[in-house]
């Protein structure tokens, strides 16, 4: 019984997101339907228009793209890693980009024992996305700390900007797919981060002061290694 509540709820979340992503979908595929007629139709090619329908085309690229992130058709590999190395492989990624936009990564990750079971580029998925969200929240730039510390068997990533917050009312609209207040954002950034530390046993946590920034909490359990003597 359980079990098949378990599976019609899942059954319904699927439905819903189908539904979401169809729509998603459809609205730029309609823009691009529409701009290609008219080329058609004018015989000329507008670029103003080719320009408004690349940039569709690369939004259902980008809508695309973070499903098959969750999708993964091949089965997870799951490896233990440290946490710093992949979070240090995240920042040099972005550094050039935070670099331009006046933002500097400051990291606070201790000497503690770090390996978790981890399926890396999953988790390195979840990084970017709240890391670029934290740059997005500073349009004139600022500091990104990001600190590592642990509780009993737990590792906890915090990520704090001094961004523009969110409002209290917003906070729990926060992983519901294709929410988002940004005109080229796909609202999907903070969902797919969330399943991701789901399926790794962890928990994903927002905390936010509307003109002080924004905190996201991270907990992932430790590598326990089992066949070390205790
Ligand atoms: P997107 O970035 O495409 O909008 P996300 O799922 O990553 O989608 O984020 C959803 C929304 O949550 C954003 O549009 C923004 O309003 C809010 N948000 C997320 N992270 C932050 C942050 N660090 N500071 C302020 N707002 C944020
Ligand atoms: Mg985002």
């Amino acid at each position: 019984m359980e079990e098949l509540l378990r599976r019609s709820e899942k059954l319904t979340t699927v439905g819903q997101l189908a539904a979401g992503v169809a729509h998603e979908i459809r609205n730029p595929l309609t823009t691009l339907r529409g701009f290609l007629q008219l080329q058609l139709e004018t015989a000329k090619l507008n670029t103003r228009h080719v320009d408004i329908m690349l940039s569709e085309l690369d939004r259902i690229n980008l809508i695309v793209g973070e499903f098959l992130i969750l999708a993964k058709p091949q089965a997870t590999r799951f490896e233990v890693k440290d946490i710093r190395f992949t979070l240090g492989d995240v920042i040099s990624l972005l550094d050039s980009q935070a670099h331009l936009c006046n933002v500097m990564f400051v990291t606070d990750f201790g000497y503690e024992e770090c390996r978790i079971s981890c399926e890396e580029n999953q988790l390195k998925q979840v990084f970017i996305n709240v890391l670029k969200n934290a740059m997005e929240a500073m349009p004139q730039g600022g500091e990104i700390t990001i600190a590592i510390r642990h509780h009993e068997r737990q590792l906890c990533v915090s990520i704090a900007d001094q961004g523009i917050g969110i409002p209290e009312e917003k906070i729990a609209k926060l992983g519901d797919p294709f929410y988002t207040d940004k005109d080229a954002g796909t609202g999907l950034g903070i969902m797919v981060s969330q399943r991701i530390i789901q399926s790794h046993q962890g928990t994903f946590e927002i905390k936010s002061k509307v003109g002080v920034g924004t905190t996201v909490m991270i907990t992932l359990p430790l590598y326990r290694d089992d066949n070390s003597a205790a």
